[in-house]
């Protein structure tokens, strides 16, 4: 019907006539002559209804916002002085002959160019507020940076095979999505949280390089900016190593910002090991554009009288850290901070505030003079600067300190422009889950031990290391990954350090343990978070505003009004009774 986009009007096309079709963004009567911004993908075009042509004028008095029309038209340069250099099309405007209404609209919930619209209004109006130029941007970068992502992999011989959506439930540790089976009354479903099984299966099968960017479903608890459904960018490729894994994805990535956004990411990303992340930065996912780290100060405070350091630096797992800063803080600032870290479990803030003419503190006197000149000299405190101090379990430490750092450089806008990308390696296999009193998986527990680590599986949990990776962007776990276990009686000894039982693997994994024993290859691979990935890079804070149709954070579908109860028939179908009824 359209012989141009609106966005794409521009001074060549002055003199000729073109046939617009969108929908009416504003219209303004100006006393005589009527002004129609028509709207569609590419923008807006400014469209000039003249009396003099009766029956579009006619036509475009009845306009309102959002109808949809026709427009033929000439166009012709705007008056001077009235060009628009915002728009695209803003040296034009278009003259219009005929205006035809293909439908009208009813008057919409909200003006589309209104800004600060309440998120549940828009997720409620979702299809409207995807007409909005920033959604249509931010979804035509989704779609450019999963091209980019599809023509990389390609180019290196990775293949996309879709896997099952129903199956059985995975070990990434959420709760699963069931689904029930009709088929099989009292049997169930689950929708995968990852393909994680089957990546490593069709690595078994031989394809050698396999991706999908591919749904995944985890039933978390959604304090954070997650999506109960969300887009994963799978990798899994046979016969690389660690290094060789991580240098073809870092390429990936680096691929995706050139041809995306023309920026150029480091060659090759810094590496960082965990034990240095967490020893700097409190963090395994360290924001690297903030110029501020930890100081270790555990060895030192197992000689000090100072009962708090002494504790904490005495306890097993415990640590005595400082954050310097060079920044003047107000004492009320400094009482927020230590308000901030109790979020964290930390007990207290202590700091020291380093003057021209001393040390000001309430716990300077507790401390001696070796200790703190060793201190100064750990943290290199200059005058004018303030040193903070966390004592407690070496988590709790890390956690605050690590939050506070962040905390401070978003505070006092010390962050470095640009992309800060790393990976983080050498992770610990198991972590101790205090709850459950038992070692649970790092990663996944498919992850393949260090060389040399197979050992510790059994006689030092703690201390082996795996052969994870993650590649954190700005602060944000962008991906995750790690060299699989491709032997059988590996994974049976790390199910056993899980605490899983021969019967319970076997039940649960049976069919991988199976696979594995037909000449499995070494394997291994990644699954960055799509959804993450595109939001940082449209430079949006929440995911949802990169995901045309998300739900709530109530996992709720506004639009479509998901999950709704159902129908007794389709349950009794299903074989199944309510304990609860539904609340809506
Ligand atoms: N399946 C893993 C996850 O979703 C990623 C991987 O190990 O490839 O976290």
């Amino acid at each position: 019907m359209r012989t141009h986009y609106c966005g794409e009007l521009s001074a060549a096309l002055v003199g000729q006539q073109v046939t617009l079709a969108g929908w009416a963004h504003r219209r303004r009567d100006h006393g005589g002559v009527i002004f129609i911004d028509l709207r569609d993908r590419e923008g807006l075009a400014q469209v000039v209804c003249d009396p003099d042509r009766k029956e579009a004028f006619a036509v475009a008095e009845r306009v309102r916002s959002e109808y949809v029309l026709k427009i033929v038209g000439k166009v012709r340069r705007r008056p001077e002085g009235t060009a628009n250099p915002d728009l695209r099309s803003g040296e034009v405007e278009v003259l219009a002959q005929e205006v035809e209404v293909l439908n009208p609209s009813a008057p919409p919930p909200f003006q589309l160019d209104e800004e600060n619209l309440n998120e549940n209004t828009r997720l409620e109006h979702r299809v409207l507020d995807l007409r909005r130029a920033p959604m249509q941007k931010n979804l035509r970068l989704r779609y450019r940076v999963a091209m980019a992502v599809r023509q990389y992999l390609d180019e290196h011989g990775f293949i996309d095979i879709e896997t099952p959506m129903l199956t059985r439930s995975t070990p990434e540790g959420a709760r699963d999505y069931l689904v029930p089976s009709r088929v099989h009354p009292g049997e169930f479903f689950a929708l995968p949280q990852s393909p994680q099984l089957f990546k490593q299966m069709l690595m078994v099968a031989g394809f050698d390089r396999y991706y999908q960017i591919v749904k995944c479903f985890r039933d978390e608890d959604l304090r954070a900016d997650r999506q109960p459904e969300f887009t994963q960018i799978d990798v899994e490729t046979s016969f690389l190593g660690e290094r060789e894994i991580q240098d073809l994805m870092e390429g990936l990535i680096r691929a995706v910002f050139r041809n995306v956004l023309g920026e150029e990411l480091p060659d090759p990303f810094p590496r960082l090991s965990y034990a240095d992340a967490m020893a700097r930065y409190g963090s395994d996912k360290p924001d690297l554009r903030i110029p501020l780290e930890l100081t270790e100060l555990t060895d030192l405070m197992k000689s000090t009288d100072f009962k708090v350091f002494r504790q904490a630096a005495d306890l097993p797992g415990g640590r005595v850290a400082a954050l310097r800063v060079s920044i003047d803080l107000s004492r009320k600032e400094i009482d927020d901070y230590g308000g901030f870290v109790a979020n964290y479990g930390a007990k207290g803030l202590a700091y020291i505030k380093v003057n021209p003419d001393g040390l000001q503190s309430p716990i300077v006197k507790f401390l001696s003079k070796e200790i703190l000149d060793e201190v100064l000299k750990r943290t290199a405190a200059k005058p004018g600067d303030l040193i903070f101090f966390g004592a407690d379990r070496a988590k709790v430490v890390n956690d605050a300190l690590g939050a506070l750092r962040v905390r401070i450089g978003h505070d006092k806008g010390l962050l470095r422009k640009g992309w800060q990308p790393l990976w983080v390696l050498d992770f610990p296999m198991f972590e101790w889950d205090e709850d459950e009193k038992r070692w649970a998986a790092m990663h996944h527990p498919f992850t393949a031990p260090k060389d040399g680590h197979e050992d510790l599986l059994s006689s030092d949990p703690a201390r082996a290391l795996s052969k994870g990776y993650d590649m954190v962007l700005n602060g944000w776990e962008l991906g995750g990954g790690s060299v699989r276990i491709h032997r059988a009686e590996v994974q049976a000894k790390v199910f056993r350090a899980l605490g899983i039982s021969e019967d319970e693997a076997r039940a649960k994994f049976g069919f991988l343990l199976d696979n594995l024993q037909y000449g499995a290859p070494p394997h291994g691979g990644i699954a960055f978070g799509l959804d993450r990935l595109v939001a940082m890079m449209a430079g949006v804070d929440s995911i949802r505003d990169v995901i045309a149709f998300p739900k709530t954070q109530r996992a709720q579908d506004l639009l479509v009004r998901a999950p709704s109860p159902v129908d007794e028939k389709q349950l009794r179908e299903l074989g199944l009774r309510l304990r609860e009824k539904p609340k809506s």
